[in-house]
This record gives C-alpha cells, sequence and structure tokens, in this order.
C-alpha cells in the first residue's frame, strides 16, 4: 500500500496509470482490458489467450485496485516463485505459499498476511485447505480468488490435476463470495465448460482472443537424419536461447548428451530426474546461464522465460493443442522466434503407443479412459493433418482452434516455400499395382512400409522372405527417392485411393481403379525448393549488437545481484529498444515501452551507466 501511495498520492489509481507505471506498458492488448473491467464490475471471469498473450496482467491490475486481498492458484512452484519475483521488480508486494517454503518462512507470510502487508498471494492448490492458511486469511477481505492455468481442473485436458477440484470448496468458506476468474491457453469447448461448471463460476464474462502469435514462424521438416540436422540448425542459432523437446526421457538424455559432447552450452529436464536436478537445470536455463534446454513436455507449464526465440519439436507431439502450447513458449517478448517440427514415421508409432499405454489414472472409470482414448486418436489425426499439410502451416493451426485466417501468412514453410504441381499418376499407379500384386501373392494385404520398399526395389531381408521381390513391380520406382515414393503413398491414402486396414495394411478402394486403369490423372504439390532461410534477426547493426551485449552484461549483472532471472528485469525486446535509442537520462529511459517507473527507479541508473562507459570507449 505503500508503494502505491508514494507513486499515485491519495488518488486511486487508474488501469492506464498502473499499465504505465508499474509494467510500462504502453496501451492494452487484446482482451485484457474487457477482462480487467469486467472484474472491476464484479463479474466473474474467464480469460482464453494464448501463450505469452498477457494473462498475468488481467488479474494483477485488478488486484491492485481492489481493497483487500487476491489469492492467485497456480499450479507450479517455480511458476508462483517466478511471478512473486517479477512483481518485486515492479514495486509490488506479494508472497507465495508452496511445498519451498520452510516452516519458519511460512510463518513469516502468515504473519504478514494477517498485517494485510500483501496485495497478491499465489498458492498452491493443495494449500488451500490448510488451516493455517485459512486462519492469516480470516483477518483480511478476499476481493478476488484468480485461477491461473485453469485447465488444470478439466480432466480432458493434458494437465489435470486433481487437487484443483478443490478451488470451489475453498471459495465457498470464505465468508464473502469473491469475484473468481479463471484463466488459460486452452481453448476448446470441453475443457471451457468444466472450468466454468467445476469452478462455480456465476455467469461469467467470457473473453477469448485470437489464437494468432503473429511474431511466430512455423515449419515442419523431414530430415534424414535428425539430430545431423539439430545440429545444423542449432549452429546457426549459436547466440540464441530455444527448448528442444523430445518425446521421450530416453531421446532427452542421449540429445543432452550429444550435444554436451559438442561443447553447446545445454541442459535438461524430465519428470524421471531429481527433483534438485531439475531445479538446478531449470534455473540455469531460466538465468540463460545454458542456452538450450533438451526436455519432455514435463518442461513447460509456468516457464516463462520471455527470450526463448526458438522452440524445435524433435518428435511430432500428440496433439495440436500440446504443440501449439510448446511452440508457444517460443517469443513471448513479441520478437521474432521460430517453431520448427521435425518429422518422421517413427513419431507416429511412438505417438500410438502412448496413446495405447497411457498414465494410469485411478479418477477415471473405464468408460471414461475409453472416451480420452478416442478423443486422443482424433487429436493424433488432426496433427496429422497439420504435419502434412501443403497449405499455410499457421492457417491449419488456426483453423484447429476455430479461427478465420487468410490463405497464405507468408510467414512460414509452407508460405516461403514454392511449391509446384507435379504429375504423379505414374508412381501412383507403381504403388497401386503392387498393392494389387502383393495381395495375389501373398493373400492379405501388407503395410504402407513394404509397398514403398518393393516399388523402391530395397534389399529388405523381409522383402526376400515373402517373396516380394519376385513380383513385377519390384524395383519399378527405383529411380525415385525412397522418401518420395512414401510421400506419394501417403498422398494417395488421403485422398482415399488406399486406405489402412485395422491391421495397418494397406488396401485398394473402388476409386483407385480409376487411376490405375489410366482414366484418371493426379496432381502433387511438391516442394520446389528445400532450403530454409534463417528467419530470425534480432540483434540489427553492427553498433546496436555492441550496445546489446553491454546492456546485456549489467543485466546479467543486475540478475546476480537481485536473485531474479534476467528476463525478469527487462526482456530482450525492451534491451533491444534500449541499444537502439542509446537513451542518456532517466527521462529519456523512461520513454521506452516496457520500462515503468519502478524498474527505472531501480535498475535505470544501472543502464545508464553502462551505456555512458560504452559510448566513452567507443570515442577512446
Ligand atoms: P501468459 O500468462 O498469457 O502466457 P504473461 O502474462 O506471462 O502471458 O505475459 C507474457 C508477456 O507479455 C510478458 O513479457 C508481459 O510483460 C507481456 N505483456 C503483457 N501485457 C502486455 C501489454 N499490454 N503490452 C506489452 N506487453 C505485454
Ligand atoms: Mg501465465
Ligand atoms: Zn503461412
Amino acid at each position: 500500500m505503500i508503494i502505491l501511495e508514494t507513486l499515485f498520492g491519495s488518488k486511486a489509481p487508474d488501469k492506464y496509470e498502473l499499465l504505465r507505471n508499474y509494467y510500462g506498458h504502453m496501451s492494452f492488448r487484446q482482451g485484457q482490458e474487457a477482462l480487467i473491467d469486467n472484474i472491476m464490475a464484479g463479474n466473474d471471469a474467464v480469460g482464453i489467450m494464448p501463450t505469452g498473450g498477457g494473462k498475468s496482467v488481467c488479474y494483477q491490475i485488478p488486484a491492485l485496485m481492489m481493497d483487500g486481498i487476491t489469492i492467485v492458484v497456480s499450479p507450479l512452484v517455480s511458476l508462483m516463485n517466478d511471478q512473486v519475483a517479477a512483481l518485486k521488480t515492479m514495486g509490488i508486494r506479494g508472497a507465495y505459499i508452496n511445498s519451498s517454503l520452510t516452516f519458519p518462512q511460512l510463518l513469516k507470510v502468515y504473519d504478514r498476511m494477517k498485517t494485510g502487508e500483501y496485495r497478491i498471494i499465489y498458492v498452491a492448490p493443495e494449500r488451500l485447505a490448510s488451516e493455517g492458511f485459512l486462519a492469516a486469511l480470516s483477518y483480511q477481505k478476499v476481493s478476488m480468488v484468480a485461477v491461473d492455468e485453469a485447465h488444470c481442473i478439466s480432466q480432458w485436458g493434458n494437465d489435470f490435476r486433481p487437487s484443483y477440484l478443490r478451488i470451489s470448496e475453498f471459495i465457498d468458506f470464505l465468508p464473502e463470495r469473491p469475484v473468481v476468474a479463471a484463466f488459460t491457453a486452452t481453448a476448446t469447448d470441453e475443457v471451457r465448460n468444466d472450468i466454468i461448471r467445476l469452478l462455480k463460476l456465476k455467469d461469467p464474462h467470457v473473453e477469448i482472443t485470437g489464437y494468432d502469435r503473429k511474431n511466430l514462424y512455423f515449419d515442419v521438416i523431414r530430415p534424414k537424419n535428425k539430430l545431423k540436422e539439430l545440429f545444423s540448425l542449432l549452429n546457426e542459432r549459436r547466440d540464441k536461447s530455444g527448448i528442444i523437446y523430445c518425446s521421450t526421457r530416453k531421446s532427452v538424455e542421449e540429445i543432452a548428451a550429444a550435444l554436451e559432447a559438442r561443447g553447446y552450452a545445454s541442459t535438461c529436464y524430465h519428470a524421471g530426474m531429481e527433483q534438485e536436478e531439475r531445479q538446478r537445470n531449470q534455473d540455469d536455463f531460466q538465468y540463460d546461464r545454458k542456452r538450450v534446454m533438451v526436455a519432455t513436455n514435463a518442461f513447460g507449464m509456468g516457464i516463462d522465460k520471455s527470450n526463448v526465440s526458438y522452440v524445435i519439436h524433435y518428435n511430432m507431439p500428440k496433439s495440436i493443442e500440446a504443440y501449439y502450447q510448446e511452440a508457444g513458449r517460443a517469443g513471448r517478448d513479441g520478437e521474432e522466434a521460430e517453431c520448427i517440427m521435425m518429422f518422421s514415421k517413427r513419431d507416429v508409432q511412438i505417438a500410438e503407443y502412448f496413446i495405447e499405454n497411457p498414465e494410469e489414472n485411478e479418477e477415471l472409470t473405464e468408460e471414461q479412459q475409453e472416451a480420452v482414448k478416442q478423443m486422443n486418436i482424433k487429436r493424433l489425426h488432426a496433427m496429422l493433418g497439420y504435419v502434412g499439410t501443403r497449405d499455410c502451416f499457421r492457417g491449419k493451426l488456426l483453423e484447429y482452434f476455430g479461427e478465420k485466417h487468410p490463405p497464405f501468412c507468408g510467414k512460414c514453410g509452407n508460405c516461403g516455400t514454392d511449391f509446384k504441381e507435379q504429375d504423379i499418376t505414374k508412381e501412383a499407379q507403381m504403388l497401386l499395382s503392387c498393392v494389387k500384386r502383393a495381395h495375389t501373392l501373398l493373400g492379405y494385404y501388407v503395410g504402407e512400409n513394404l509397398i514403398v520398399n518393393t516399388v523402391f526395389g530395397s534389399r529388405l531381408s523381409r522383402l526376400k522372405e515373402l517373396g516380394l521381390d519376385t513380383i513385377t513391380t519390384y524395383a519399378v520406382g527405383k529411380n525415385y527417392p525412397l522418401e518420395y515414393l512414401r510421400e506419394v503413398c501417403d498422398y494417395l491414402i488421403s485422398l482415399g485411393y488406399l486406405k489402412v486396414n485395422e491391421h495397418k495394411g494397406i488396401e485398394l478402394t473402388e476409386k483407385s481403379g480409376t487411376v490405375l486403369f489410366g482414366k484418371k490423372k493426379l496432381n502433387m504439390k511438391v516442394r520446389a525448393d528445400t532450403k530454409r532461410v534463417i528467419h530470425v534477426t534480432r540483434e540489427s547493426t553492427a553498433n546496436t549488437k555492441n550496445m546489446f551485449e553491454v546492456l546485456r552484461q549489467a543485466r546479467f549483472n543486475l540478475s546476480l545481484k537481485e536473485h531474479v532471472p534476467a528476463y525478469i528485469i527487462l526482456t530482450d525486446a525492451v534491451l533491444n529498444e534500449i541499444a537502439i535509442k542509446e537513451p542518456q537520462n532517466m527521462d529519456e529511459l523512461l520513454q521506452i515501452p516496457g520500462i515503468g517507473k519502478t524498474k527505472a527507479n531501480k535498475y535505470g541508473k544501472a543502464f545508464l551507466d553502462a551505456i555512458k562507459t560504452a559510448k566513452e570507449n567507443q570515442k577512446s
């Protein structure tokens, strides 16, 4: 309270002032204002915004404007600790209550709660029912309960947390019902309805903002050798921070070891590691001590390191929801960033394995488990639709979330690629005919892999065993690359000229004949150029690049002194602006978006001094 009064005098601050002075942002982003206004009017609210969309501001600003205390329920310890640290750098007193506190620390927080020192308290859901917490809370009016990552309440989501189901009990327990607001990036109807129902929201204002993340570049590539491709991608991005997602713990460990052997400043994270090691590795990444994080999807929710400039998926994830959330961890600072997925057929098998062998979930009945499985199969198919599309990747993602989009975005692998229409009738006939002859020989339909290899003329021992090297279509396609034949075969399946049966064999369909007997010609779009360009240039001229480095060093020193991650002090985007504008004094510094009064007071001098020294060095 003290700080608020010194900043604004006795007049209650309005939301614009708060946004400018605390956060240093010049204007609200889409959806933020409507959510804040509704909460301030006493309405319950649901905010559905993509990762990086700016959900925190939507409950933090009301928290600062209301009397009493705001409780923020949040699923992850690291997330909470980071958010509270971020508030602190802005001059806002908050606290967190979770397992990372020692008992004496916990008592101290409770004491301060009683005297009304905090405006915002982050709490882990399983702590809501604890006696000490409830007792400390009884001294204050709770004006709002904000539920962050609210999709955790739904069993339909990927991150179901049973403890989230207790939130509404907690709210019922309070003497006066506070405003309840829920936030998530998950947009599906099932999840949204679960949130409203299970949190018992009263006629909430639902705000769904656009899903497009304009600064992200999307691509899917199919390298022959993933590891080799990974190294070449990383080489082009040496000075940048990025995440590499793998689908299994084993591949995380293998890739992390390979990177380390080659001298990359990398670290890794998966759920099988000791808690302590995980925390250490996560910190190394957050604090920029290590530039590359190799991880399973266990690393993620609640990671809001803002200067992640690429997310590479080493394997295809199991759904578009999961992909968009993980890829969305790139470019939170609004800077250009890349999302690249590496795809191979093996990824489909891995994804299918996970669907067939789900983690135990005792809270679901057998029937529900079956429903979840069916839904996961649907999701996988949608993911495959994305991977295989020759249309705009961004458009395909937005379409999945039910959003309209132009046919070309100009900023994805497909929009940046020249496709040429190619006549594939001959290749298609070879494949269809091979399916037919293999069936005649064996009496059953074999899988895609065997068909493609037969047409190509591989020396696989399995082909010999089955006698497939004796049929007339063996090696008729020896002049085409194997992967190309596979692509044509996939294409035939997608158009219904072939179908996959329950034994994974591929069969002819009624449509096959028209192509097989030459009545119909088939075209397919193929990538004309496969060379990729790097789309991200963060620092522009040599001069600003040097200045950026100087500022980065200054920020690093501050981060050591203050024990907060560098990006919480200032993001790369803001640092970049400073490097370009080279402010000479406090007033000029305050003009830069992203610098609030508190930050300027706290850190401004360090940056101004660094600029001055650098300029003097330039002259001499
Ligand atoms: P989310 O929780 O929705 O993933 P965050 O609340 O962590 O997103 O915000 C992501 C980033 O966007 C942060 O760096 C934050 O400072 C920035 N941001 C939020 N609101 C604005 C705004 N109105 N203008 C500029 N940047 C903003
Ligand atoms: Mg968030
Ligand atoms: Zn596009």
